[in-house]
């Protein structure tokens, strides 16, 4: 199937590529880079630049999360690739492995925490159970009066936008064609036609364009849905991990309701990325004082030290959300030569290395690492052909 791409339109003959990719976030450029990896020929254009969109906004935690069998089984499989490439990532993508620390504020959250450390030993994955003095001597601005937590040691945290140049430029450097500045205006039957008119055909066209991914692939069930954060001044040392309360899950996986979570993450800088909130419906992306109020309030509750610190900046980013909370990488169940590698929440940093060898794996018709099933796009047929 793939380098038999057929010329398509009319006036100049189309530029013919085996892939052809919508959208240089995280996910775009790494499936751009295992692809050309593969020997095939890619190309990819953003509508504004690499790493604009998301993947700048996030915190770039890579962790390991348990909300469903499929939903571990990526992001393990993930994080470890992210561990393997550490010798090659350049400084600049400021790869540390600070580990998680999932915080129990009393004793059933203790057992919660009990319960996934079993979980990830079962499946090969380090965990270890912490009382309320061993954590207050690793982390000790956490209030007192906790009663423990759970430490995964080799999750990590990634500068993401410059992991992203750093894939792209390994995917030029592999040959793959690379347009800025330029949408992606129509998107099926072999074909993609660019904003300044240029057409490119491909066997495989990927739609890897983040909230938008729906604006590309009218019915794809991606919900749009808002996150704030806030960065304070460099006070290096003051925490050494990236801290999580145990009930973040709940945040990030209710499908409906708009929460706050306590969830910090240390930068190399001595900053620290306070965060996190969550919100439907919301399509502005102003910094909304209430909820940075509530998202911060929640902060000090667990951290009253870091009262002492300024918030220097704030941002507000959007998570492509699923109904099932698992992404879409696939084919689109009823637009053959259309390619889906969206949907990815709030995990899309630590899992676009996954995402690129799952999605590479299936056009090439490879068996995969993981079973390919629970990402498929047809599993939401009914949403999915909803147009
Ligand atoms: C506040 C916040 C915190 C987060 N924290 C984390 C975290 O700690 N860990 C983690 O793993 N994930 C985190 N995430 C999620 C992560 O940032 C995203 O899942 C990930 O960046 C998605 O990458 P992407 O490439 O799919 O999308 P994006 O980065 O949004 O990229 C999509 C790209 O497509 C382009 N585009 C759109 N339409 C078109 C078109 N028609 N033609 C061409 N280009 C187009 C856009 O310009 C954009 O550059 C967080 C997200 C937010 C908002």
């Amino acid at each position: 199937m793939l380098g038999d791409s057929a010329l398509s339109g009319s006036g100049a003959a189309p530029a013919c590529f085996d892939v052809v990719i919508a959208g240089a976030g995280i996910v775009g450029v790494a499936c751009a880079w295992q692809l050309t990896r593969a020997g095939l020929r890619v190309a990819i254009a953003d509508s504004a630049f690499v790493g604009g969109g998301a993947t700048a906004a996030g915190m770039g935690h890579i962790v390991v999360l348990d909300d469903s069998d499929a939903q571990f089984r990526l992001t393990a499989w993930s994080r470890q690739l992210w561990r393997d490439l550490r010798p090659e990532l350049p400084a600049s993508a400021e790869y540390v492995e600070c580990g998680t620390l999932w915080v129990a504020s009393g004793g059933e959250e203790m057992a919660e925490a009990s319960r996934k450390r079993e979980y990830a030993a079962s499946r090969g994955v380090a965990a270890t159970l912490l009382d309320a003095g061993e954590l207050a001597a690793l982390e000790p601005h956490l209030r007192p009066g906790l009663a423990g937590a759970l430490l995964v040691p080799h999750d990590g945290v990634v500068y993401a936008p410059a992991a992203a140049r750093w894939m792209l430029a390994q995917a030029t450097a592999h040959g793959a064609t690379y347009r800025q500045g330029q949408r992606v205006e129509s998107f099926g039957a072999g074909s993609a036609r660019l904003s300044d008119g240029t057409r490119w055909s491909a066997a495989a066209l990927v739609n890897a364009a983040g909230v938008d991914a729906p604006r590309l692939t009218p019915g794809l069930p991606v919900q749009s849905r808002k996150g704030h954060l806030a960065i304070t001044d460099r006070e290096p040392g003051f925490i050494a991990h990236q801290i999580v309360e145990l009930g973040y899950s709940k945040s990030a996986h209710s499908s409906t309701a708009d929460s706050v979570a306590f969830n910090l993450c240390p930068r190399p800088t001595g900053q620290i990325l306070v965060g996190s909130s969550r919100q439907f419906g919301v399509t502005n992306a102003v910094v909304e004082r209430p909820v940075l109020e509530a998202m911060l309030k929640r902060a000090l509750a667990y951290m009253p030290d870091l009262g002492n610190l300024s918030a220097v900046r704030c941002w507000t980013g959007f998570r492509a959300a699923t109904p099932d909370n698992l992404p879409l990488i696939g084919p689109h169940p009823s637009l053959p030569g259309v390619w889906i590698a969206a949907g990815h929440e709030g995990l899309g940093i630590t899992t676009s290395l996954g995402t690129a060898h799952l999605l590479t794996a299936l056009i090439l018709g490879n068996s995969c690492a993981i079973p390919a099933h629970p990402y498929l796009p047809a599993r939401l047929s009914t949403e999915v052909g909803r147009a």
